[in-house]
């Protein structure tokens, strides 16, 4: 059903060209993707993963990794829709470059696909991972905010900028709401060995949430 509510999202645009290989559409202009690229924008199986870092090693099926049973992960889940491979990258990379703002909402439609398949457990507030005001500014708009509405809108959950940052350290709102016992869904554009969603979570688990999980779009080699 969330691939086809994905897809939907995707049929919203009708570009003459598929974003990814240019090659023409011809008369399927509904859709954002060539039917090959479409079926390459594939969702990672979680299967043979690190449940908790997501992190592609020899390891038995949805057990920790060494790495994050070396180091109690802070987060109780992370995972990412696709690979920062081939059409997904191009659509993240659309998405980040501040051209195509739309195409968050079919990006966030297969996070929400990835989010179902796992079987995490509903969050109580969906917060975006903050980017400096300067980036935001180049870019026009925090696409970390953009994937977090079109989650929150599919998963009907509200959105709330919790954090900010300032002089590169993020920050709790002081007019963040009561986190004792919620739990929160982090949304970020890409996961790479740099994860800010862990500086995050180290903030907000002073505030007493239940669990924190996160989510992004796609995932660094
Ligand atoms: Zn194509
Ligand atoms: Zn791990």
């Amino acid at each position: 059903m969330f691939r086809g509510i994905g897809q939907s999202f995707l049929d919203l645009l009708y570009p003459p060209v598929c974003i990814h290989c240019q090659e023409s559409i011809g008369s399927r202009q509904e859709r954002l993707f060539c039917p090959q690229c479409s079926q390459e924008l594939a969702l990672i199986d979680p299967e043979g993963r690190c449940p908790y870092c997501f992190s592609e090693r020899e390891i038995a099926r949805f057990a920790a990794c060494l790495e994050c049973r070396r180091h109690p992960p802070k987060l109780e889940g992370i995972a990412s829709a696709c690979d920062n491979l081939g059409p997904a990258r191009t659509l993240l990379n659309c998405i980040k470059s501040g051209d195509r703002p739309y195409l968050a909402n079919g990006a966030g439609a297969l996070m929400v696909a990835q989010f179902v398949r796992l079987q995490w457990p509903f969050p109580d507030l969906i917060v975006p991972i903050p980017i400096s005001f300067w980036r935001a500014f180049e870019i026009g708009y925090n696409p970390n905010y953009l994937l977090a509405k079109s989650v929150g809108s599919i998963l009907d959950r509200p959105v709330e900028h919790l954090l900010r940052i300032k002089e590169d350290a993020y920050l709790l709102k002081k007019s963040a709401p009561v986190l004792k016992d919620k739990t929160i869904l982090f949304i970020n554009t890409l996961m790479t060995s740099v994860n800010p969603m862990n500086d995050c979570a180290e903030i907000l688990l002073c505030e007493g949430p239940r669990a924190l999980y996160g989510m992004t779009f796609c995932r660094g080699q």
